[in-house]
């Protein structure tokens, strides 16, 4: 293997957001180790591009897929935590099911799957998760409380994260994307996923302060 080129594993690597990062990252030189459930990519492969299988609310899943991380490449530069569902968007009341379906995805899936993966990213590295200013207190609306509430906790755990790694000298830094045209946002979005990873990328290259939230539609810190 090539040592100076970097390594990328992003999770929730076969749509949206991820998909449009995946791109990004190998345009730029990356190598990329993507996931997504069905561990298929659908009509899109390259020469940098390794696709595993992961559903971070299944525990036998995410030993699986760090194994074979671990296996494909024992030293991660980029870690990006894109995998989320947005199961009560534009609802009001908060449901038990909308309640554990996103925060079994969003927090648990995202932390669990993290814990395993720290000893792989190398000292120095940058892990990033996809957040949403529609998890800041200071964003605080009626709507769509599991998910709003889902990434006020992500939120957290990159600021509890930053300070726990950050004699490795690893960066952590939760962005909110933009709204953007997906499957989760909808064709009204103002961001086309192109344009979303082209800031996330901006946002990995300046490498915010480690535990801070930065916001791609500003290219810079939130607070
Ligand atoms: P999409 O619905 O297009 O993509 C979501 C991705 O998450 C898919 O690749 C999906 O995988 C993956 N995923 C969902 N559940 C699981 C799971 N249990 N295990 C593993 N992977 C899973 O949404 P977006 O691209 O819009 O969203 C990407 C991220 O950006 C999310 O975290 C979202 O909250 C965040 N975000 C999005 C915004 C927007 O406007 N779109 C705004 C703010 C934040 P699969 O292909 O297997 O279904």
């Amino acid at each position: 293997m090539n040592t100076q080129i970097k390594t990328a594993v992003l999770t929730g690597a076969n749509s949206g957001i991820g998909l449009a990062l995946t791109h990004k990252l190998l345009a730029e030189g990356y190598r990329v180790i993507g996931t997504s459930r069905s561990g298929q990519m659908a009509d899109f492969s390259h020469p940098n591009l390794s696709v595993i299988s992961l559903d971070v609310t299944d525990d036998a899943s995410i030993a699986q897929a760090v194994a074979q991380i671990g296996q494909l490449a024992p030293s991660i530069d980029l870690l990006v935590n894109n995998a989320g569902v947005g199961s009560d968007l534009g609802t009001i009341t908060p449901e038990r099911s909308a309640l554990r379906d996103t925060f079994a995805t969003n927090v648990d899936g995202t932390i669990l799957f993290t814990e395993p993966m720290l000893p792989l990213v190398r000292d120095g590295g940058q892990i990033i998760f996809l957040s949403s200013k529609m998890g800041l207190v200071s964003h605080a609306a009626a709507d769509s409380p599991a998910y709003r509430i889902s990434k006020a906790a992500i939120n957290m755990y990159a600021a509890i994260l930053a300070e726990r790694v950050a004699e490795r000298g690893i960066s952590v830094t939760p962005m909110h994307p933009g709204w953007v045209q997906t499957r989760m946002g909808g064709d009204s979005a103002p961001f086309t996923t192109e344009q979303s990873a082209e800031g996330l990328f901006r946002g990995i290259q300046a490498r915010p302060e480690s535990g801070k939230f930065w916001n791609v539609e500003v290219d810079s810190l939130l607070a």
